[in-house]
């Protein structure tokens, strides 16, 4: 049942209906994390909106391959070509060797993403594993003409690549207003024009990460990992590119422009964007400090937080807007959305205990067809979510004998219920109320306040460490401590 899927190109500026290049097989590729620290809950929406935009093009018949790539190399910490390398600062501040960085903060996301309930994407390149590849298509970009090497560093060259091709397409920026308020060149500056990049860098003899290239030892620039992988594993032009809003201006804008400049055609026919997560108005991001971890959200240990929220409530949360609308974290939404999310999971629960009538008046189809034309509609899952809360008051409207339901409507009621809650929003029930879990936990909980009581820290925090590590978190407050499972 391949439905008519209109989505929002960020090229075209408008919803267009989506056309695969080779239906049913799709090819999806979204900039992944930046593995030199934890992800906060901001990254955690843009990978969340992937994920549900995954799964309902699954749903919906086609075959995806979805490569999410795990960035962990070549980050600088200046907004351009300069700076300190980001893996390398973190390694040297948690004195440990660049690619524990990088395994300890990868290991960190997916536990995340298992957490969240996100699939797993077909294929995760990471940049290190791809530096060949990276470096073949360099060659391909100096052969054709757009990239000139200064001292072993080779920058792309945006002024001759803009005389063929629309360097701005994404953003429709104007090139000139663009010089115009990019920096002048530095004197230390090697490069020719000011909105030049990086596509190789040299390194320097103490870099950590550096690899041997055919201009000498160096590391590639921020944007031609997604490039090479992307070529690699979809082909020089596949279906659909995504990632945060942020990315569009620079990040995504170079890697169109390296793409055509290696191949002459554009890597991706839809481009998708996902809004930011913001706090009290402002982007949450790593650089500004402003970011949850989503640790310290299922805790609620962090200084903004009332207490600690659920997985599937923060997934619940984010399902409620849109993903083209930016999203404002506030405790109160966070509480709503708890409260919502255990309504469903009540009518959930009700499902098999509701008794069918020979006769009724309900009928499933008109929801289902309003969640589907949602769905078609460039994903709008707040729309869905306000029909499940319709399936819900039905539910419940059954179950107390005020309305209904024939057999064939009921089965239809479970199967949309099943469809939308579980496999297209992959939420999941963090019922705890298995008697058996609930008595055991009781007892660790008290045989860890017995430690602490007796200043024995390094059991209480063995038990704790080792709940955690088995998806149960516990929160000390003030009526004593209480847990919940991830
Ligand atoms: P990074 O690890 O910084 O490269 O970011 C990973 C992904 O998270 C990128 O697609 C970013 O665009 C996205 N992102 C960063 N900050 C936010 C935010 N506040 N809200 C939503 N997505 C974000
Ligand atoms: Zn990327």
């Amino acid at each position: 049942m391949k439905q008519e899927i209109q989505l929002y190109n960020t090229i075209s500026r408008k919803k267009e209906l989506f056309k695969p290049l080779n239906a049913p097989n799709v090819g999806m590729y979204v900039c992944g994390p930046t593995v030199y620290s934890d992800v906060h809950l901001g990254n955690c929406r843009t990978f969340l909106s992937f994920d549900l935009i995954f799964r309902y093009l699954k749903y919906s018949g086609y075959k995806v391959r979805y490569v999410r790539n795990i960035t962990d190399a070549g980050h600088l910490e200046g907004d351009r070509d300069e700076g300190d390398d980001k893996f390398a600062k973190r390694a040297k501040l948690e004195q440990l060797e660049p690619m524990e960085i990088v395994q300890k903060y990868t290991l960190g996301f997916h536990d995340v993403m298992r957490m969240f309930n996100a699939l797993p994407p077909s294929i995760e390149p990471t940049a290190t594993g791809h530096i060949i590849e990276q470096i073949e298509m360099i060659k391909t970009i100096i052969n054709n003409g757009y990239a000139y090497e200064v001292n072993g560093t080779i920058y792309f060259d945006v002024e001759k690549y803009s005389k063929q091709y629309n360097y701005t397409i994404l953003t429709n920026r104007n090139l000139e207003d663009m010089l115009a308020n990019t920096r002048e060149l530095g004197g230390q500056d090697d490069k020719r024009g000011r909105l030049d990049f990086a596509l190789w860098i040299k390194a320097k003899p103490e870099t950590l990460m550096q690899w041997v290239s055919p201009w000498g030892m160096g590391f590639p620039g921020w944007h031609i990992e997604c490039s090479a992988m992307s070529a690699k594993y979809l082909g020089q032009e596949f279906d659909i590119h995504g990632g945060g809003m942020d990315l569009a201006a620079t990040h995504h804008t170079n890697e169109i422009a390296q793409s055509e400049a290696c191949s002459h055609q554009q890597p991706a026919k839809y481009w998708m964007h996902t809004n930011m997560l913001t706090v009290n108005g402002t982007r949450m991001s790593k650089s500004l400090g402003n970011g949850f971890l989503p640790g310290e959200l299922f805790t609620g240990n962090h200084p903004l937080l009332r207490k600690g929220y659920s997985p599937m409530t923060v997934k619940f949360f984010m399902l409620q807007a849109h993903y083209r609308s930016t999203l404002d974290f506030s405790n109160d939404a966070l509480e709503a959305s708890e409260k919502g999310f255990r309504r469903l999971m009540n009518a959930v629960s009700l499902l098999p205990k509701l008794v069918a009538s020979e006769q009724g008046n309900i009928e499933v189809d008109p929801i289902r067809t309003r969640c589907i034309n949602a769905m078609n509609d460039d994903f709008n899952s707040p729309v869905v979510i306000a029909e499940l809360f319709e399936a819900t008051r039905i539910i419940n409207t059954v179950y107390d004998g005020t309305a209904k339901i024939s057999e064939a409507e009921l089965e239809k009621l479970k199967t949309l219920m099943n469809d939308f809650i579980f496999t297209v929003f992959g939420l999941k029930d963090e019922d705890t109320s298995n008697t058996e879990l609930n008595e055991v936990l009781d007892m660790v909980i008290s045989l860890r306040k017995d430690a602490k009581e007796n200043k024995d820290y390094a059991t209480s925090d063995q038990i704790r460490i080792g709940l955690q590590n088995i998806g149960i978190q516990l929160k000390d407050g003030k009526e004593g401590t209480t847990w919940s499972k991830n």
